[in-house]
C-alpha cells in the first residue's frame, strides 16, 4: 500500500469520525425527541419511538361500519362511511402528537400517521372507491397565522400511498372562527350555516369525496363541510379523522 494511499484513508477516517461527532453534538443541542412521549429517539427511530408506535390506540373503525364516528352523523348527514384512526385520550400519546402537529410545526406527525393509516385501510378505501380527499379548510387568515393546514401532511400521505387526488381548493371557509374559548362567548357567528362553501364545476359532479380533519369531537364542523359538499350534484361524502374523542 502506497504512502499517499494511506494518508488518503486516514483523512477519510477523520472525516467520518468528525461527521459522527457533529451529529452527536447536534443531537445534544437539538435533541430528537419522540412526539408522543418526549423521550430521546434512537438513531433508527424517526418522529415517534417504537414504544409509542406499539401503544397507539387504534379504533379499528374500518372494521365496523356502525362505529362511534358514523353514529355522530346519524340523522344529520348522510355519509358512506365514517372512520377515526386513533382514540384521543387526555394526556395520551395521540393528544401530545396532535398538539405538536397543530401548534409546534411538526408536520411530519401527519405524514407518519398518514402512512400508518394508509397501510391499515388500503383495502377498505379501494373498495369504497373514493375520488378525492378534501381537508376541512382553514380561513385564509388562520392559514397565514399557522403557516399550514394541520391536516395537510396526513391527507397528502394518504393521497400519495393510495393514489387518490388531494383537493384543497374545492371547499373554502368563509368565516374566520375564533379560538375555542372565544368561540363559547360568541357561538352565533360559528353557527352560521354558510361558514363553508363549495366552489364546484361540472367536472366535480358524480364523485365520492373523503373529508378529513385532525380530531372529531361533536362532529359539527364536519357536518357543515359535508352539507356544503353534498350540494355538488350526485356527490357522496365520507369522513376520516386522525383522532376520536367523546363529546
Ligand atoms: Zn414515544
Amino acid at each position: 500500500m502506497g504512502y499517499f494511499y494511506q494518508i488518503k484513508l486516514f483523512y477519510i477516517f477523520i472525516i467520518i469520525k468528525f461527521d459522527k461527532m457533529l451529529k452527536n453534538l447536534l443531537n445534544l443541542i437539538y435533541p430528537r425527541l419522540c412526539v408522543g412521549c418526549n423521550t430521546l429517539l434512537l438513531t433508527n427511530e424517526t418522529t415517534i419511538c417504537s414504544k409509542c408506535l406499539h401503544h397507539l390506540p387504534y379504533t379499528y373503525h374500518w372494521k365496523n361500519h356502525k362505529n362511534d364516528t358514523t353514529k355522530k352523523f346519524e340523522g344529520l348527514l348522510p355519509i358512506e362511511f365514517g372512520i377515526s384512526f386513533l382514540y384521543f385520550q387526555k394526556e395520551g400519546i395521540v393528544q401530545e402528537a396532535i398538539h405538536k402537529l397543530k401548534y409546534k410545526g411538526k408536520q411530519e406527525v401527519g405524514t407518519i400517521l398518514g402512512d400508518l393509516m394508509s397501510a391499515e385501510i388500503k383495502e377498505f378505501i379501494i373498495n369504497q372507491k373514493v375520488d378525492a380527499i378534501i381537508p376541512v379548510p382553514l380561513h385564509p387568515k388562520r392559514l397565514k397565522e399557522r403557516g399550514y393546514n394541520q391536516v395537510e401532511s396526513f391527507g397528502k400521505a394518504i393521497s400519495k400511498n393510495l393514489n387518490i387526488t388531494y383537493n384543497d381548493s374545492l371547499l373554502i371557509r368563509n368565516v374566520y372562527t375564533k379560538t375555542q374559548t372565544q368561540k363559547n362567548k360568541d357561538s352565533r357567528q360559528y353557527n352560521k350555516e354558510n361558514i363553508f362553501e363549495c366552489k364546484f364545476q361540472e367536472s366535480d359532479y358524480n364523485k365520492h369525496y373523503l373529508l378529513i380533519d385532525d380530531i372529531i369531537t361533536t362532529g359539527a364542523t364536519l357536518e357543515k363541510c359535508g352539507k356544503a359538499i353534498l350540494k355538488i350534484p350526485n356527490s357522496k361524502v365520507s369522513i376520516l379523522t386522525i383522532g376520536y374523542t367523546q363529546s
